[in-house]
């Protein structure tokens, strides 16, 4: 600040006081920019009206500049803008302006099109930012109405207009013996008979009318006379009046009000100006009106203002004085908190939470931004989207500043942040933190930083308590989702721009998406609506007559596709993204809130599986999409994960590593073509459930005409058998080959891939059954040998002559290792792949010397590491599937609440083949 304090005084400085030697001295890149400055014969004039507007003399009290500065000052601002001041318009051409603005200490040029201040403001802003309502007009692509000669004559709604003086016939209409119904309903025709009213002030007055109990009934009892007519049929001035009335008390009012005091029996029926004015301006105002144009905000605001007047003036009820006046006040505070609601409704969810909904596969994710609507972020067209690179910026100055190190650190290892759920809520303030210095701080260093954006603002925080929306569906969740939700206690602290919480007040209310990460970390990933303060909910929104609505106006659309942080750029486009929206929403909708599955919490024997019926549907991060799990593949390495063979990255854990289902949501990033609807068959973690957030690089769709089941029966087992004869060993026609368990998942698979690649396998099982199951796959390829009872190794060499196998495929482990080492030729290679009887305990490399032997432990998944290696090995594997017809060998289907007894079954030796779970059971 000591630089910039130099330059600002109370007036633009003169040309003596700001000399050009300064400016060269100032300079950061004096080669650069001298030449152009020199260039220029207005430079110091330029530099020092540009610097009186962004100085603490100006800044702080100009409402329009500081609108967009924001109230640090120090956000980017348009050139062009500048450059349109009055005082400005004199120098040009731009790019010379520009080199001039690059040699300020004040002032920065952020890129071709922005300058900004280089400092925070040091005195607070003394007034409201202002948004500047041109711009903002045209984004909402609003017109003024056109105006008549007639439109300029007084209506009486004038912010200044009085009543006239008072009759005695006006005072005998409203005597305090008459029914109060009959006295407002009088008050009501005689307010709008007496005003002209615009189309917009009457659709405010009707709006609030029929809010308040009254019907329209124009006309009603007219029987087709015009007012000329029914003053020649004898009629007096009261009696057309009535006649003409447009408004009268609705018959559900009228019913209720003669029940409590003829019948004395309690209705709900009650006066409550003050509360009907609260409600209006929270429900049914912002429902109907653009209430984020400032004018119209006021011209409601005045509308009601002069009908409580009226009412006091007349005195139509005096008994209801105090409320009226407390009516009056919130149209006061209407006025006053309302604009800022539309800054805070336009501002959130902010950058943040943008950053993060876009990098964890929220709302944002996957929205389009054009280059065009990327150049200008932070100057309207905010809300469309981040690009990645701009969003992991501000996900990481956002955790630099308010994380712990151990966010930070998980953090640096973004693909593996996870969602953890997704409520929607309601939301109320609680309290409203700034930025401390040392966030402030933070976020200066981050922006002087090379390579971080020149956009992240600094974060205070938002606090919120949960708040039940009034008008919401009751919730049917389990007991403890319930407990959870009825906690008004629990805290919610969002980071939010420190302009946009200038806005915020503490009371204010909104409907909202709130996701969680893994990191602890809470994000509000949508805001659908927000509401002021003074919010207050009336049953009188259930008399509202309802239509039925017309084809959304292109306005409508615009407004839609900005509440949904969509580009409002053309219509064509603004329809596309809002169709594609509504799928999504459509198809979200679908996807519960909790979903079955299985989980363990520790590691132990099959009772430490828990099946569940209550988990979060997790949400599909980047590159994810979430699955709804047909049928689920068991494997033996569930086993290692629940036994603590293998030790669970998390508890509590939900086991699975293969499903075949479709997708319902998808996440942002590459998601290699796979949309909403795609069947799909898939390697994941976390499959045991109704649901599962996959990685979409490791799911492909299921080619058509393969039947249910085979998916999920092929993939892990069919996988790791071609992966191991193609990379492990590479097997010829010819080969002497011995797989062992050959009538397990895995095994079937190696014997009719082997028998299709024209090997000589020989097969070991440990029963009749399982001999016979593996002799029919492998026909006419195939010797097998009960390995429970028959000597392997005599047959082996007898069968290869004493040469022994040049590949053998061990899955067993502990109990066969030795033995498969015995059988292996010279130069062969040992594939030790699974552990089904033990881990193979450490060995000495010695052991390989006699036979040159190759020791391999691969797992597949090092061999589709790629997306084009699992492209290509999956495509194989289908081929084999399809044209060589292999029997895929289901053993059995289990509903996912019997896992154990799947586990017990594949654990104890009991199964050939495949084993599946269907979550739906
Ligand atoms: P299987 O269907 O093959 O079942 C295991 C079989 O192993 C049993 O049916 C049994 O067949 C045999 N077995 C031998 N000794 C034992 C024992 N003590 N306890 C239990 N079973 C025994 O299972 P999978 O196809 O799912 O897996 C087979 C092997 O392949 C596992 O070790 C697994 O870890 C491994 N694998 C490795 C992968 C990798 O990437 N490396 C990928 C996939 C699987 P029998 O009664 O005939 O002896």
């Amino acid at each position: 600040m000591a630089n910039s304090a130099v330059r600002m005084s109370t007036s633009p400085p003169t040309a003596s006081a700001h000399p050009s030697q300064s400016i060269s001295i100032s300079n950061a890149d004096p080669t650069a920019s001298q030449p152009q400055l020199a260039a220029h014969s207005s430079a110091a004039e330029i530099l020092r009206q540009v610097e009186f507007y962004f100085s603490d003399e100006n800044l702080p009290h100009d409402a329009y500049l500081l609108g967009f500065a924001g109230i640090e000052g120090t956000n980017p601002v348009s050139l062009s803008l500048i450059m349109g001041f009055k005082k400005m318009k004199q120098y040009r051409p731009k790019t010379m302006v520009r080199e001039v603005l690059r040699t300020s200490t004040v002032v920065e040029v952020v890129d071709n099109k922005h300058i900004r201040r280089r400092e925070p403001l040091s005195v607070q802003p003394t007034v409201t930012p202002r948004i500047d309502p041109s711009r903002y007009a045209s984004d909402l692509g609003r017109v003024e109405p056109h105006l008549t000669k007639n439109m300029l004559k007084p209506t009486g709604f004038e912010p200044g207009a009085t009543e006239g003086p008072i009759t005695p016939a006006q005072f005998e209409k409203y005597s305090p013996d008459e029914n109060i119904l009959v006295r407002l309903e009088t008050a009501v025709n005689s307010f709008n008979a007496n005003r002209k009213m615009h189309q917009n002030t009457r659709a405010i007055f009707e709006k609030l009318m029929i809010f308040g109990g009254f019907a329209q009934n124009s006309h009603m009892f007219q029987g087709g006379m015009n007012k000329k007519q029914m003053k020649q049929e004898g009629m007096d001035k009261e009696e057309i009046e009535q006649a003409t009335a447009h408004y009268g008390v609705t018959e559900q009012v009228t019913d209720a009000y003669w029940k409590e005091f003829e019948e004395g029996e309690k209705s709900s029926w009650v006066v409550d100006f003050e509360a009907i004015a609260k409600a209006f301006f929270s429900s049914q105002f912002l429902q109907w009106f653009d209430w984020t144009d400032a004018k119209q905000v006021t011209t409601a605001a005045q509308v009601l203002r002069n009908f409580y007047n009226y009412l006091t003036v007349h005195p139509v009820c005096p008994e209801y004085n105090d409320q009226i006046l407390a009516a009056r006040k919130v149209c006061d505070l209407a006025e006053q908190e309302l604009p800022k609601l539309a800054i805070v409704d336009r501002s959130l969810p902010g950058a943040f939470n943008s950053a993060c909904s876009t990098l964890f596969g929220g709302a944002f994710a996957n929205v389009y931004i054009s280059q065009a609507a990327k150049d200008s972020w932070g100057h309207g067209a905010d809300n469309v989207g981040l690009d990645r690179d701009e969003a992991i910026t501000i996900f990481m100055a956002g955790l630099a500043s308010h994380g712990t190190s151990e966010q930070c650190e998980k953090a640096s290892k973004l693909g593996d942040v996870k969602c953890l759920s997704e409520e929607r809520m309601g939301l109320e303030v609680v309290a409203v933190e700034l930025p401390s210095d040392t966030v402030k701080e933070t976020y200066d260093f981050l922006r002087k930083r090379e390579g971080y954006s020149d956009f992240i603002y600094a974060m205070g925080k938002l606090v919120c308590k949960r708040w039940d929306i009034p008008f919401d569906a009751p919730l049917d969740l389990p007991a403890f989702m319930m407990e959870e939700k009825e906690d008004k206690t629990q805290r919610f602290e969002f980071l939010v721009e420190a302009e946009t919480l200038a806005f915020c007040e503490p009371g204010m209310k909104m409907e909202a998406i709130v996701k969680e990460l893994d990191l602890g970390i809470k994000w509000l990933d949508a805001v659908e609506v927000v509401y002021p303060t003074f919010h207050t909910w009336l049953p009188n929104e259930n008399i509202m007559a309802w239509k039925e609505p017309g084809p959304p106006t292109a306005w409508m659309k615009r407004q839609e596709a900005r509440k949904m942080g969509l580009s409002e750029e053309g219509e064509a486009s603004i329809s596309a993204q809002l169709t594609q929206r509504t799928l999504q929403t459509r198809t979200m909708a679908s996807v519960p809130s909790t979903m079955k599955g299985v989980i363990i919490e520790t590691t132990g024997g099959t009772e430490v599986l828990q099946y569940k019926t209550d988990l979060p549907v997790p949400s599909p991060g980047d590159g994810q999409v979430l699955v709804h799990n047909d049928y689920v593949g068991v494997n033996y390495i569930d086993t290692y994960f629940r036994t603590g063979l293998y030790p669970a990255p998390k508890y509590p854990y939900i086991l699975g590593r293969e499903s075949e289902g479709t997708v319902v949501k998808t996440g942002s990033g590459d998601l290699y073509g796979l949309q909403e609807g795609d069947k799909v068959v898939m390697l994941s973690e976390g499959t045991y459930a109704e649901y599962t957030a996959a990685n979409a690089a490791k799911a492909v769709k299921i080619k058509s005409g393969l039947e249910a089941k085979i998916g999920a029966a092929a993939l892990l087992q069919g996988l790791t058998a071609l992966t191991l004869i193609r990379e492990a060993h590479p097997v010829k026609k010819g080969d002497w080959v011995l797989v062992h368990a050959a009538a397990g998942g895995t095994g079937l698979w190696l014997v009719q891939l082997l028998k299709a690649v024209g090997a000589n396998i020989i097969g070991t099982a440990s029963t009749q059954e399982k001999v016979d199951l593996a002799s029919k796959a492998g026909e006419g390829s195939i010797t097998m040998i009960n390995y429970s009872k028959d000597d392997v190794k005599s047959k082996v060499m007898e069968l290869t002559n004493n040469a022994g196998c040049v590949a053998i495929f061990d899955g067993v482990g502990k109990d066969t290792f030795d033995l498969s080492l015995e059988c292996l030729a010279r130069k062969g290679s040992m594939v030790s792949f699974g552990n089904a009887s033990g881990a193979v305990p450490p060995l000495t490399i010695a052991r390989l010397s006699p036979k040159n032997a190759r020791l391999l432990r691969p797992t597949l998944f090092g061999y589709i590491t790629t997306r084009e290696e699992f492209e290509h090995y999956v495509d194989e594997l289908m081929d084999f599937v399809t044209k060589d017809k292999l029997d895929v060998r289901i053993h059995e289907t289990y509903a996912l609440s019997d896992v154990a007894r799947a586990h017990n079954d594949l654990e104890g030796r009991k199964t050939t083949g495949k084993l599946l779970l269907d979550p739906s059971k």
